[in-house]
Formats: structure tokens, C-alpha cells, sequence
């Protein structure tokens, strides 16, 4: 790993500060089991802290002209690019998922995603209204103000990004919480913020605890927005606690999506989407296709391939090019993981690959690629996330079968198809409950198209235009009397 990358106390208006009352919190890397660094633990005073130097940016940040906003974006992606390795291992050391993930694909992402938002900054613009009357009117798109941000340990960097990337690119100021699992690349993003001209408080970044730093957080009066992206559960939590100071809310939470295969499907292509739609970032993916509907005609010869793929899925050193699977986040989340395998096997599902702790030299938190088959729609394993590399193959009869049972969940973030008729494929796209639906395909993103849930998988979208100004951004009307 990069040593010297590694940052670990908070980033305050552009400067280390140590937590008020000195406390500090381990980060831990999942695939040795050793302490990367202590890291500061931001309590309520500091996020307070954190809150002030924002609201003390605003003003300034406000009078950056948006060509200059937007080449401030742009600079910081050239920095996350110039920095692409350094990052890369940052978040594998952190996270645990394999370097290939974090170096090719998330770090890539992440610069994509500033370069975009770096195009919208010099676009947000109103429109003049045709009212009746002797009256011009137009409106204002205004920045929000202070933005909290709060993001889970699964995608660090990425998740940061979403959020960070459109906010700022609306004018807005932000605090950004980092899950405490995985707080290092944000730390860094804060920094290199700093490097290429952003203003000190215009981004600030105060690692914690959830009940604690997220908390305050969201209580904060001086906080207008949270952007929220984690658990349903925490997620309701967040809600209830923004009311009393009515900020704005976003959030993106849990899924439990289904990837559909129809008999007229390519096997061959739908048990390799199968396969990278549920162990893909090993399953901590909260589009994770973690529900495998498979109709009837091809149930069996699916199950024996897509086991088979399972198999393919090599656990091993995040740092080597041949591993598929990496760590799991944690020891408590490894648990959670194994309680659900042991759900799946005392209800009555059929274990037909994986389903076993592991390690790598004698270290590390890994399971196996997990398959149940014969799962029934209303067991645990097929209703509750897991987020962990294990997939749930539930048969059905039919497309009616098959759209009843997908939609039969109180989630709706994502869903699969897998077939060859396109009738059939535009028709359940429209019937499945789900922000996002993937015909042939799984797992596709785009800083240009909304992300977001369906029902208890959250309102309010990221990613692409539309949605950053819907949640960054506040309209004003202003009425101009042109006939005294
Ligand atoms: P995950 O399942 O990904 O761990 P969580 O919902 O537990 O999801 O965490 C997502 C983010 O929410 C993390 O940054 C976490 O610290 C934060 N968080 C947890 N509890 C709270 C809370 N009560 N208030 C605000 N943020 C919280």
C-alpha cells in the first residue's frame, strides 16, 4: 500500500485537525486482519466544527464565478486521475475488494463523474416564466447551502463522489461523513480538493461513528441537506432525525433486486450476469442481483452453470490480478453473512456452491461464492439484504410468475432481465418496481444516468443532470413590475 497516502485525522477547512477530545478509531484491513492506522473520531463538536468553517466558505464559494467552478471540478479530476494508483490501493487496503476493482473500475468512474459535474457547473440556470400581467418573472436555481453528506464503506471513493461531485458542482458547500469502516479515500479526496484551488471549508471531511458524527450530522440546524446513501434502517433513522429541522433528504438505501432469466434467454450470457450481478464487490452492492428468478424450462441447466460460475469466483489476495472475490468489510459484517448462509440451510434451501468461511494464509475475512437453489420467495434469504456474496435461485412458472415474485419484496433499487424477445423485455421493465433495470446486462452505471430506489430502496436519485439539480440546487421566482 501507499503509507504515505494514508490520512487520518479530520479535514477541516483545509487542515488536520485532531478530534476535540483526542479520540481516535481503528480502520482495519479485511483481507490481514491489521490496523491500517487510528484514525481521529469526529464527535459532535466536531462536526459542529466541521459545519462552521462550511457556512463560513459559503459566501465566498458563492462569488466563484461558475467557469472557475467548474474548472476546479475538472482540476480535481485530473488529480484523482494523476493519483489513480495511490487511491486504488488506498481503498483495496481499506475495503477489501480486489485492486482490480478499485484501480480499473472505481477510480475511473470517480474521475468520469467529476468530469461531468465540472460540465454542469457553468449550466445551472433558470428560466423566464410567461405570467399574466405587466410582470417579467424568472427564476433563480440557488445552491441548497450546506450539504451533509453520509456514505457507507462499500464503494468509498465512488459513493463520496455522487454525492460530492453534484453538490459542489451546484454551489453548494460540503461536510462529508465516510463510513467508519472505511474512511481513507475521502480523507485523501479532501486533500487533493485542497491541492488543485478549492477554498478551505468548501469540502471538509470528519471521519466517525454513525450514532455519532452522522448524527450530529444531521441534527445540525445549520445543515440544509443530507445526502444520504447506506441501510433502510439507518436510513428511516436519518429521516425521523432531519424532520425536526425539516432539511432536505436524500436517500439511496437497501435492495434486495432480482435478476430475471427467462427461458428464451442466452444461457451463457445470463448465468455470467448472474454470476457478477450478485458476487461483483462481493456482494456489498446495494444493486447486489442477490434474487436469481429463473423460469422453470431452464431452471436446471441454470443452476448446475450458474454454480459453476460461482466456482470461478477465485477468493484470494486483494492485491492479485487473479482474485475475483476479495475480503469481506468486517468481522461483524463476515457474521452477518455466515447467519444468513446458516437461514438459508435450516429453511430449506438447497446449498449448491460456496456457503463456507475461508481465508487466505491463515488471514483475513473471506467466504465462498454462495448459491441456494429451490429458494422460496417469502424465505429470509430471499427477502432480507444480506449485502455478502450470496445468491438466492428462486424457480417460476411463467412471466407473470416472474414479475409477481420479483416485485415481492419491500425493496425496489434494481432489477435484470435476461431474454431475447424484446416485447417481453420492455414489458417487465416497465412492470418491475425498481429505479434502475437492466435488460441483458447487469451492473452498468453512468455519471449521466439517475440512480436511485423504488419504494423502501429510497427517493431522490444520483448521477446524471436532472437529479443534481433536484437535490442540490432550490428554485426562486422573482417578480419584476415592467408597467408602473
Ligand atoms: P451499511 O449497511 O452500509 O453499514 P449503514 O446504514 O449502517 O450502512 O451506514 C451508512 C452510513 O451511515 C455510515 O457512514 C454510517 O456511519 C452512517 N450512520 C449509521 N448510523 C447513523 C445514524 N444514526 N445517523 C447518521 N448516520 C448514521
Amino acid at each position: 500500500m501507499h503509507e504515505d497516502a494514508v490520512r487520518n485525522r479530520l479535514w477541516i477547512g483545509n487542515e488536520w485537525v485532531d478530534a476535540e477530545d483526542g479520540g481516535t478509531f481503528q480502520t482495519i484491513n479485511p483481507a490481514t486482519g491489521e490496523v491500517i492506522t487510528e484514525v481521529a473520531s469526529a464527535q459532535a463538536a466536531d462536526v459542529d466544527k466541521a459545519v462552521a468553517s462550511a457556512r463560513g466558505a459559503m459566501a465566498e464559494w458563492r462569488k466563484v464565478n461558475p467557469h472557475k467552478r467548474s474548472q476546479l471540478l475538472w482540476r480535481l479530476a485530473d488529480a484523482i486521475e494523476a493519483n489513480a494508483d495511490e487511491l486504488g490501493a488506498l481503498e483495496t487496503a481499506d475495503n477489501g475488494k480486489p485492486y482490480f476493482e478499485s484501480r480499473k473500475i472505481d477510480v475511473p468512474s470517480v474521475v468520469e463523474i467529476f468530469r461531468y459535474f465540472a460540465g454542469l457547473a457553468d449550466k445551472v440556470q433558470g428560466a423566464t416564466i410567461p405570467v399574466a400581467g405587466p410582470f417579467l418573472n424568472y427564476t433563480l436555481r440557488e445552491p441548497v447551502g450546506i450539504v451533509g453528506c453520509i456514505t457507507p464503506w462499500n464503494f468509498p471513493l465512488s459513493m463520496a463522489t455522487w454525492k460530492t461531485a453534484p453538490a459542489l458542482a451546484c454551489g453548494n458547500v460540503v461536510v462529508l461523513k465516510p463510513a467508519e469502516q472505511t474512511p481513507l479515500t475521502a480523507l485523501r479526496l479532501g486533500e487533493l480538493a485542497a491541492e488543485v484551488g478549492f477554498p478551505p471549508g468548501v469540502l471538509n471531511v470528519v471521519p466517525g461513528f454513525g450514532e455519532t458524527a452522522g448524527a450530529a450530522l444531521v441534527r445540525n440546524p445549520d445543515v440544509d441537506a443530507i445526502a444520504f446513501t447506506g441501510s433502510t434502517e439507518v436510513g428511516k433513522i436519518v429521516m425521523r432525525e432531519a424532520a425536526d429541522t425539516l432539511k432536505k433528504v436524500s436517500l439511496e438505501l437497501g435492495g434486495k433486486s432480482p435478476n430475471v432469466v427467462l427461458a428464451d434467454a442466452d444461457l451463457k450470457s445470463a448465468v455470467r450476469g448472474a454470476t457478477s450481478g450478485i458476487f461483483y464487490g462481493k456482494g456489498e452492492v446495494c444493486a447486489a442481483g442477490s434474487r436469481v428468478i429463473v423460469e422453470r424450462a431452464i431452471y436446471d441447466d441454470f443452476v448446475e452453470a450458474f454454480a459453476k460460475g460461482a466456482s470461478k469466483m477465485t477468493v484470494g489476495d486483494p492485491m492479485d490480478s487473479g482474485t475475483r472475490l476479495g475480503a469481506i468489510v468486517s468481522e461483524e459484517q463476515l457474521e452477518r453473512v455466515m447467519s444468513y448462509v446458516e437461514a438459508g440451510k435450516s429453511e430449506g434451501a438447497r446449498l449448491v456452491h460456496g456457503g463456507e468461511r475461508t481465508d487466505v494464509d491463515g488471514k483475513g475475512n473471506f467466504v465462498t461464492a454462495t448459491v441456494f437453489a429451490d429458494v422460496e420467495p417469502g424465505m429470509k434469504i430471499a427477502q432480507e439484504e444480506i449485502f455478502g456474496p450470496v445468491a438466492a435461485v428462486i424457480p417460476v412458472d411463467d412471466i407473470e410468475d416472474a414479475i409477481h415474485t420479483a416485485n415481492h419484496t419491500i425493496y425496489g433499487l434494481a432489477a435484470g432481465i435476461w431474454t431475447r424477445d424484446i416485447g417481453k423485455a420492455h414489458r417487465i421493465a416497465q412492470e418491475i418496481q425498481a429505479g434502475t433495470v437492466w435488460i441483458n446486462t447487469y451492473n452498468q452505471y453512468d455519471a449521466a444516468s439517475p440512480f436511485g430506489g423504488y419504494k423502501q430502496s429510497g427517493f431522490g436519485r444520483d448521477l446524471g443532470y436532472q437529479a443534481a439539480l433536484d437535490k442540490y440546487t432550490q428554485t426562486k421566482s422573482v417578480w419584476v413590475a415592467v408597467d408602473g
